[in-house]
C-alpha cells in the first residue's frame, strides 16, 4: 500500500535524504507536504519534483515567493506553525518525517503524535526539550515512533523486536551510544577557543546541517542523544555509556545480560537509518553503498569530559530532572548560533550552557505551557550573558 508521507523540514540535510530515498520508491511513498523556511527556491524545486498537496512556510511574504514559483501547479501553501501542525495531523497522512532542527520542531511533532501518525523522528530537540509530554502524547494518541537519529534508530535495531519499554525484562545491561569525536577530538584544548564556524562545522564523517554539526564538535550532540535515549528506551541515565568510535561504523550497540553486545553497523549516511524507518519492518535499497569492513580499522577511546563539557551537562540535566533539559537545550540553540555569528568564542557555548542550565527550575513541567516558558526564560538569559561574552573589552 501506497504510504502517504509528510516531511518537515524537506529542505534541510534530512529532508533532502529522505525525498532521496523517497525517490527510489515511487510505489510505495506519495508525498503529502513539504515545509522550509528559508530556502524557498530549493523547496519549489521540491514541489515541481514531488507535487504534494501542501507545502508549508514561515509567513504570507515567502507564501507569495512561493506560489509565484509554483504557477500552474495546484498545490496549497500553508504559513506558520498552524500550517505545519496542519499537515503533520491531516487524516490523510500516514507517516511523518519530523526533520525540523531545534525547538521549532516540536509543536508539529507533538501534533504528529496526537494524530497517531506512525513519526520518523530526527529532530532530537523535541525529546530533550519535551521528553516526558512527547512520549505521553506518543501513547495517548497510539502513534509509533521510529528514531533516525542514527545510533537511536541503531538501538531500535538492537533491541529485540517486542522491545516493551522495560530494559530489565528484555535483559538489557547498558546501551552504548557511539560518537565519532568530531572534528576537534585530536586538536589541543588550549587551541579550541580559536577555532572558526568553518572548522567546526566540518565534519570528518557526516554532512549535516550547521547546527547539529558544532553540536557534534561539542559533543552536545551527543549529549541531546543520551537525553534522547533516556526517553526513546526508558532506560536509566547509569545504563547509557558513551564511547568514541572515529570510524563511525559501528552506529551504536546493546550489551545484554548473558554477555551478547548486539549493534548494528553500515557506512556513515542517514539514508540508511530514513530508509529503515520508511519500511519497517520490511527492508528496502536506500542508494548507500554496501559496508566493506577488510582492510578497517574500528578504534574505540573513552570521551574525554574537559575537552567536551557539554556531554557532562546533559548527564548533570538529567540527574537533576526539572527543567534542565529544557534549559540546556534552549541555551545552546542560542549559544551556537551565536557562535555561527562570530559573537562567542566554541569554548564559552559550554559555559554559557552550565549557567543558563543551573538556574533552570528542579520541579518537572506540568504541562507544556510551563515547557515553553522555560524554554523562553532559558533563551533570555543566554541572550544576557551572551551580550556580555560579547562585548569588546
Ligand atoms: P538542517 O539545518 O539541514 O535543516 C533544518 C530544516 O528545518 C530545514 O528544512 C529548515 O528550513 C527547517 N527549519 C529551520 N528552522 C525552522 C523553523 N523555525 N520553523 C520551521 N522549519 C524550520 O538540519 P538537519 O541536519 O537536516 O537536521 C534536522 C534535525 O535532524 C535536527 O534536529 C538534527 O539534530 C536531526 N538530525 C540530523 C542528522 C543529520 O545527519 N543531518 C542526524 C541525526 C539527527
Ligand atoms: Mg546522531
Amino acid at each position: 500500500m501506497t504510504q502517504n508521507l509528510t516531511i518537515l523540514g524537506s529542505t534541510g540535510t534530512i529532508g533532502i535524504n529522505t525525498l532521496d530515498v523517497v525517490a527510489r520508491h515511487p510505489d510505495r511513498y506519495r508525498v503529502f507536504a513539504l515545509t522550509g523556511h528559508g530556502q524557498i527556491d530549493a523547496l519549489a524545486g521540491q514541489c515541481r519534483q514531488f507535487l504534494p498537496q501542501y507545502a508549508v512556510v514561515p509567513d504570507q511574504e515567502r507564501a507569495a515567493r512561493l506560489a509565484d514559483l509554483l504557477t500552474g501547479l495546484d498545490i496549497r501553501i500553508l504559513t506558520g506553525v498552524s500550517g505545519l501542525e496542519q499537515v503533520a495531523a491531516d487524516p490523510a497522512v500516514d507517516s511523518v518525517m519530523c526533520a525540523i532542527v531545534g525547538a521549532a520542531g516540536l509543536a508539529p511533532a507533538l501534533a504528529a503524535a496526537r494524530a497517531g501518525k506512525r513519526i520518523l523522528l530526527a529532530n532530537k530537540e523535541t525529546l530533550v526539550m519535551a521528553g516526558h509530554l512527547f512520549m505521553q502524547a506518543v501513547a495517548d494518541g497510539g502513534a509509533t515512533l521510529l528514531p533516525i537519529d542514527s545510533e537511536h534508530n541503531a538501538i531500535f535495531q538492537s533491541l529485540p523486536a517486542n522491545y516493551s519499554g522495560e530494559p530489565h525484562r528484555s535483559g538489557v545491561r547498558r546501551i552504548w551510544l557511539t560518537a565519532s569525536g568530531g572534528p576537534f577530538r585530536n586538536r589541543p584544548v588550549e587551541e579550541l577557543p580559536a577555532v572558526t564556524p568553518e572548522e567546526a562545522c566540518a565534519h570528518p564523517n557526516w554532512v549535516m546541517g550547521r547546527k547539529i554539526s558544532v553540536d557534534s564538535a561539542t559533543m552536545m550532540n551527543k549529549g541531546l542523544e543520551v537525553i534522547e535515549a533516556r526517553w526513546l528506551f526508558d532506560v536509566a541515565a547509569e545504563q547509557i555509556e558513551v564511547v568514541i568510535h572515529p570510524q563511525s561504523v559501528i552506529h551504536s550497540m546493546v550489551d545484554y545480560l548473558d554477555g551478547s553486545v548486539i549493534a548494528e553497523l553500515g557506512n556513515p549516511d542517514m539514508r540508511t537509518p530514513i530508509a529503515h524507518a520508511l519500511a519497517w519492518p520490511e527492508r528496502i535499497a536506500s542508494g548507500v553503498s554496501p559496508l566493506d569492513l577488510v582492510g578497517k580499522n574500528l578504534t574505540f577511546e573513552q570521551p574525554d569530559l574537559q575537552r567536551f563539557p557539554c556531554l557532562a551537562l546533559a548527564f548533570e540535566a538529567l540527574a537533576e530532572g526539572g527543567m534542565f533539559a529544557t534549559a540546556l537545550n534552549a541555551a545552546n540553540e542560542e549559544a551556537v548560533a551565536a557562535f555561527l555569528d562570530r559573537q562567542i568564542r566554541f569554548d564559552q557555548i559550554a559555559s554559557v550552557n552550565a549557567e543558563v542550565m543551573r538556574c533552570a527550575a528542579r520541579t518537572p513541567a506540568r504541562d507544556l505551557d510551563d515547557l515553553i516558558e522555560a524554554d523562553r526564560q532559558a533563551r533570555r538569559q543566554a541572550g544576557e550573558r551572551i551580550q556580555l561574552l560579547s562585548r569588546p573589552t
